[in-house]
């Protein structure tokens, strides 16, 4: 097995890495850091959870260690998809760095310019950024991406997703094609693969297992059902939620909920918090101070639930997580994987839970597909939560036709079979994903119910 000291790394980073506790690198460490150390391009084919940020912070780190940064010319770039990873690879490059003597900067939306600037003005070695932010500074003439010796992407398929690659190419075209290239996805889309085409030049691939399959640690369980009404869809899995919490009692040491729609993270947890429970918040529009709040209050265990869709939660670092609850079926099989990673980690026990309606059965069959087994049904009872939320108008003495009130209450069976037949509502992924809240009213007043916490921009 490689050890650490087998890699060629300093005796700083290695004393760094002693801190930290690491006894031997992962298999994507153990590969690509000694490319990395030879100044070889590098294409890393890891997902998070492999150990890859330390794959290409510590060679960074041995390689920035000589040289001097100079004003408004850093030498190495981190492109990151979301604030928390950049965040996350900062924090990285904290702990690897403290023997070494490196300025870094973190360039991330929600942060004010003013100290951004200050920072790139007296000369950085390593930079990280969300891309948008970064074009931001060079559109500012704050910056010049001339000077770039290393050059990392990371997680690329997500950059791909969120629509960053013609800011990535841009950003390559910046820099100095004589820059080392380190890059990091967990898929090879076409896209992607004609960018590496593009900027790498004559790449070392590596390439650690894909985790199609899910880890033998984790207790999975579906629960398939179908609330009479589909008004009351919401309403009845937030019920199953609840109760599902309630059953798994102390097991529940904490646990990430995901939803595939922002608003519903907003009612999720703001239903949660109405019923006692300790519980915050991470999506793309909350505000990134708030998001950095509630992540270290779930980290600490301050919070013990947290509420998340895919992008904010992706690639998060977030330890010791016993429950996964799937509020909705993910559309993208592969979320279902990354999703429930989150748990049964290093060893431990973990449990995954997922709420499937009808018209979501499609989805879980691409899930069970890609992870080649069924996921184990859960029968639960279907919460009573079918009353339509609407207030329904009272009914007038003298209603001139009383059948038509009869079906509805004694024929559910019927009725949910009108259901099945009568128009879907669009079920396109995206249109799904982007659809708008149906009643931006009462999605204004998720978010005055988040309480104290909630940052002005919330209610605008
Ligand atoms: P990453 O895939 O970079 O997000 O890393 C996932 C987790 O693995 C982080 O909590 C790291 O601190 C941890 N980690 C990274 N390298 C090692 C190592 N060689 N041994 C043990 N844990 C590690």
């Amino acid at each position: 097995m490689t050890k650490f000291s087998d890699l060629g790394l300093g005796p700083k980073v290695m004393k760094a890495i002693n801190d930290v506790g690491y006894d031997t690198p992962t298999p994507i460490q153990a590969e690509a850091i000694p490319y990395a150390l030879e100044g070889r391009d590098v294409l890393g084919i890891a997902q998070t959870g492999t150990g890859k940020t330390a794959g290409f912070t510590l060679p960074m780190i041995h390689k920035l260690a000589r040289g001097r940064a100079r004003a408004r010319m850093p030498r190495s770039l981190v492109l990151a998809p979301t604030r928390e990873l950049a965040a996350q690879v900062a924090e990285n490059f904290e702990q690897y760095a403290k023997y070494v003597k490196l300025d870094m900067a973190l360039l991330i939306g929600g942060v004010s310019f003013k100290e951004q600037d200050r920072l790139i003005d007296r000369g950085v070695d390593v930079l990280i950024a969300t891309p948008g932010r970064l074009l931001d500074h060079f559109e500012r003439g704050k910056l010049l991406l001339t000077g770039i010796e290393i050059m990392v992407v990371d997680e690329a398929d997500r950059m791909l997703d969120m629509g960053f690659i013609p800011d990535i190419e841009r950003i390559f075209k910046l820099t100095p094609f004589t820059r080392q290239t380190l890059f990091f996805s967990a898929t090879m889309a076409p896209e992607i693969t004609r960018i590496t085409q593009e900027f790498l030049s004559n790449p070392q691939r590596v390439e650690v297992a894909r985790q199609a399959t899910t880890s033998e640690n984790i207790t999975q369980k579906v629960i398939c059902f179908k609330p009479e009404n589909r008004k009351v869809e919401g309403k009845a899995k937030r019920d199953m939620l609840r109760s599902l919490i309630k059953q798994e009692g102390d097991k529940l040491t904490n646990g990430i909920i995901f939803c595939n729609r922002k608003v519903d993270v907003d009612i999720v947890m703001k239903s949660l918090k109405k019923h006692g429970h300790s519980v915050g918040a991470i999506h793309g529009d909350l505000d990134q101070r708030y998001r950095m709040e509630v992540l270290a209050g779930f980290k600490n265990n301050d919070i013990t639930l947290l509420v998340a869709s895919d992008v904010a939660a992706r690639g998060l670092d977030i330890p010791d997580v016993t429950h996964v609850f799937n509020f909705d079926v993910p559309i993208h099989s592969e979320d279902y994987v990354h999703r429930i990673g989150r748990t049964g980690r290093a060893g431990r026990k973990g449990w995954a839970f997922m709420m499937c309606l009808p018209h979501e059965q499609k989805h879980l069959d691409g899930i069970e597909a890609l992870v080649k087994h069924e996921i184990p049904r859960l029968e639960m009872e279907t919460p009573k939560s079918t009353r339509p939320a609407r207030k329904e108008r009272p009914k007038k003495e003298r209603a001139p036709k009383p059948e038509a009130a009869k079906p509805a209450e004694v024929k559910p069976v019927e009725a949910n079979q009108a259901e099945e037949k009568a128009p879907k509502p669009a079920q396109n992924k995206q249109e799904n994903q982007n659809k708008k809240p149906r009643n931006p009213k009462g999605q204004g007043k998720a978010v005055k119910g988040l309480g104290d916490h909630v940052p002005a921009f919330l209610l605008r």
